[in-house]
């Protein structure tokens, strides 16, 4: 079958307007999770879209088997509602997932069930609505105001019309509609590769400890890869299988190999993906019974409903996060959050190799508001993995505990701005940080400063001067 790029007219169409909420939030992943349950918290009428039948994003859909350290090494830098949530989820894991994990912050296992329930009663909780089985395909724009979505489901095509709408869709699907300017990975157009993860049972974790004991390589298991790869049972690439996440002793999820070359927001890149992936799933299989002891009677009962997107668009907003941000562990005026996660770009072909950087312990770097406007709109906001950001700044910002933390800042903001009637430029940012910090964000040195503005009798609005990069 081939692809015919010519063109249709269709016929002019008078659509319904189905919603008329304060705030829309495009997309139920870890950050429109986050931004929902801040805006309708703040007050915000507010309407969560979602293309699939539940909340998560990658981390239920794609089968991402934990979450990313919440920590710098000594203390949470991700707070407020991304850690309640997590800490939900565990509490509701059960028993034997606690006696593994209660006091872990840091590559959580992700038991996705449960995470699901906890996600959709957190946000239903909060007095936000939500709309599965609902796709976001046009954006109705006139100059620098959206006037409204274009939704498509089953009860056929209508618009959304909101005050303010948050783009959460990953891919920032809405700000491309709307004409916003973007990136797309490299400038070769490199792009991170996709994984498909998946849940093994079956299991004998006594018995795979005792073989990493023995072998002394460490459970992501280089040596067996390498070796592997060398007699030709597992193809070139990673070098090692990463996240093996235990929800029991004998069931876990795995985060293993790269299917190289796609594009996230091509379908017939994401359908190759899904298909490539599940090729690569038995193989992989059969590379675990054979070399993994503990392994020998491992089963594949659910891999990734679609294939994980690891990177693709970045806006361009009002701010650009660069690397020399990241490595001087910059403050801006206007943070909404702080990052310590490592700089983490998975290797674009199979003879490349991963970019890491880590921080030093116990240390972190901003996240302005300014990444998340996007150039030439005023009531959109643009929040996760693709705010603006240089490259390298990506693979560290994409990682769900920081699209939790900016997801709750953009919804704190969207109901502060439907509350004053401006756009997300109109935000007060003082307040806007005072109320995060309020509602249990950590901003680092910033929260000091801001209470100690308040402390003071001063405005918050007031003009203060924090370090050199304010
Ligand atoms: C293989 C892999 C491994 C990773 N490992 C980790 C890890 O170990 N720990 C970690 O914390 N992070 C990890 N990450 C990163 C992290 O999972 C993602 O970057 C993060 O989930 C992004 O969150 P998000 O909410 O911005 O986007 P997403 O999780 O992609 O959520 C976007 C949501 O929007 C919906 N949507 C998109 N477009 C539309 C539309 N037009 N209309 C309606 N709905 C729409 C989607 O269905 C989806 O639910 C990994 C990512 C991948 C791919």
């Amino acid at each position: 079958m081939t692809i015919k790029l010519s063109t249709v007219t269709i016929p002019q169409q008078e659509l319904t307007v189905s919603y008329t909420p304060d705030v829309v939030v495009i997309g139920g992943g870890a950050t429109g999770i986050a931004a929902a349950i801040a805006a309708a918290r703040n007050g915000a009428d507010t309407l969560l879209i979602e293309q699939r039948g539940y909340m998560g994003g990658m981390g239920t859909a794609a089968l991402v088997p934990a979450f990313c350290p919440y920590t710098d090494g000594e203390k949470p830098v991700i707070r407020g509602i991304g850690l309640d949530l997590m800490e939900k989820m565990k509490q509701a894991s059960g028993d034997i997932y606690m006696s593994m994990h209660k006091d872990r912050l840091d590559w959580v296992p992700i038991d996705v069930e449960v995470l699901k329930r906890i996600y959709d009663l957190e946000v239903t909780q909060s007095g936000a609505k939500v709309l599965f089985h609902t796709f976001v395909d046009q954006v109705l724009s006139e100059g620098e105001q959206i006037q409204g979505i274009v939704i498509s489901n089953k009860s056929g095509r209508s618009v959304v019309q909101a005050k303010l709408y948050i783009d959460a869709t990953g891919d920032a699907d809405m700000a491309a509609l709307a004409g916003v300017p973007f990136h797309i990975g490299g400038e070769e157009g490199e792009l991170q590769p996709g994984t498909m993860c998946f849940i093994l049972s079956g299991l004998d974790k006594d018995k795979f400890d005792k073989f990493i004991q023995e072998t002394g390589q460490g459970g992501q298991l280089p040596d067996t890869v390498t070796q592997a790869q060398q007699n030709g049972d597992l193809p070139e690439g990673r070098k090692r299988i990463s996240g093996t996440a235990w929800l029991s002793k004998s069931v876990a999820g795995f985060n293993f190999g790269h299917v190289f070359g796609i594009d996230g927001t091509k379908a017939e890149d994401l359908t190759y993906a899904a298909i490539e992936g599940r090729k690569l799933i038995e193989t992989q299989l059969r590379f675990l019974h054979k070399y993994v002891p503990g392994f020998e009677n491992a089963h594949l009962v659910h891999s990734g409903d679609q294939i994980g997107i690891r990177e693709t668009r970045r806006i361009v907003g009002d701010y650009t996060l660069v690397v020399d941000d990241f490595l001087q562990m910059r403050t801006f005026e206007d943070d909404i959050a702080r990052n310590s996660y490592f700089i983490d770009i998975h290797l674009a072909n199979a003879q490349s190799t991963m970019a890491i950087k880590h921080l030093p312990k116990g240390q972190s770097h901003g996240v302005p508001y300014r990444c998340m406007l996007p150039q030439g709109k005023e009531n959109l906001i643009v929040a996760g993995r693709s705010v603006s950001s240089d490259r390298p700044v990506q693979g560290s910002l994409r990682v769900m505990p920081n699209c939790f933390a900016m997801g709750q800042a953009a919804g704190t903001a969207a109901a502060m701005a439907a509350e004053s009637n401006t756009g997300f430029r109109g935000v007060d940012i003082r307040a806007l940080q005072i109320t995060l910090i309020e509602q249990g964000a950590w901003l680092g040195d910033r929260e000091e400063a801001v209470f100690e503005v308040v402390a003071a009798g001063m405005s918050p609005t007031a003009e203060v001067k924090y370090d050199e990069e304010a």
